[in-house]
């Protein structure tokens, strides 16, 4: 008998990861105390299955740690875990190896996600061979069928190529198709369009969404750009210096963000109309060092709105309607 799936693929309840941060030989007979960057502090929400999460933030905001915490290429200080109901931070090697089947990565960089010395075909059979799945034979089908999946023919000239002899984009479908060859179900995608050009980033996200309902696929997709977010996913959580400020569904979180932070990386978004004018509430000054993070509500020295109690109190996320939560003393 099979266990019934439960609806909920990723739940992470109480995230955290410190980093310590590494002391000079002074330092360390000084005995001054160690020191973290708190990447990820205390983060929690879950990832339904068939949806396109997104997780929306600066760079240091802490959506990547987040994101290599779930498929386990780290491990957590603390929290809970559940990949499809199953606490992955209590599992040994071995049961992880079964489940990492199930869930794959698609990396912002192309050539440094494929070794160079490594033809394409060789690539995309690795997983096939580490997993033993299938004969030579049938690996290379595999391999020559998703190629073409993925927009990359003649197949048999590809699967015979090394990574620089592919454009950009053509290495992107080729990291797309080694992240399907083993039929996952969950698949983080950090930045996977970052480094394409701009007129190859709406392809391959139409590849993207294509590929999702083709293979039954539940995505985190990973991004520092609020316009790319709202082409893909259903629901987001922004993120601001290991804390998620808000969460919704994107429909309710563009229609009205609640966030003073989510309202300024909207403002951002440019606006292809030379008419619309829009005021760029762009916050004030830098994202604060994680090591010694603002006290109370982490957004504080950048909020135009702060008000006494935001030096003080860490904002709670709280629910405001249905699915859409905020943390921030402006809706105590
Ligand atoms: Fe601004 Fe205060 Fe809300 Fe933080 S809690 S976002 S400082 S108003």
């Amino acid at each position: 008998m099979t266990a019934k799936k439960v609806d909920e693929i990723v739940k992470v309840t109480n995230l955290k990861k410190y980093f310590e941060v590494e002391r000079d030989i002074i330092q360390k007979l000084s005995s001054k105390t160690k020191r973290y960057v708190k990447a990820v502090d205390g983060v929690s929400f879950s990832i339904k299955r068939g949806e396109v999460f997104g997780l929306v933030g600066e760079s240091g905001s802490g959506k990547t740690t987040t994101g290599r915490l779930i498929i386990n290429i780290i491990q957590p200080t603390e929290g809970e875990i559940l990949f499809d109901g199953i606490d992955l931070t209590t599992l040994s090697k071995g049961e992880m190896k079964k489940i990492r089947k199930r869930m794959q990565v698609i990396f912002q960089d192309p050539y440094a996600s494929l070794n160079p010395r490594m033809k394409i075909g060789k690539a995309l059979i690795q997983p096939l061979e580490i997993h033993r799945i299938g004969t030579p034979g049938e690996r290379k089908d595999m391999a020559l069928r998703l190629l073409e999946h993925v927009g990359l023919t003649p197949p048999e000239i590809i699967y015979t190529k090394y990574p620089h002899q592919l454009s950009g984009g053509q290495r992107q479908r080729v990291v797309i198709a080694r992240a399907l060859i083993l039929h996952p179900e969950f698949v983080l995608a950090d930045e996977p369009i970052a480094m394409a050009d701009v007129s190859m980033r709406v392809l391959l996200l139409e590849l993207m969404m294509k590929l999702k309902e083709e293979f039954n696929l539940t995505y985190l997709f990973i991004t520092h750009d609020l316009a790319t977010a709202k082409y893909v996913c259903d629901m987001i959580a922004i993120m601001y210096l290991g804390k998620i400020v808000e969460i919704g569904k994107l429909k309710d979180v563009f229609k009205n963000p609640l966030h003073p932070y989510t309202k300024a990386l909207l403002s951002a978004i440019p606006i292809p109309d030379p008419e619309h004018k829009r005021k760029i509430e762009i916050p004030k000054g830098e994202i604060p060092n994680p090591i010694n993070p603002p006290s109370g509500c982490r957004f504080h020295p950048r909020c135009p709105y702060k008000m006494d109690i935001c030096e003080k109190e860490e904002p709670p996320l709280k629910i405001i309607d249905e699915e859409h939560s905020v943390a921030c003393h402006l809706f105590d």
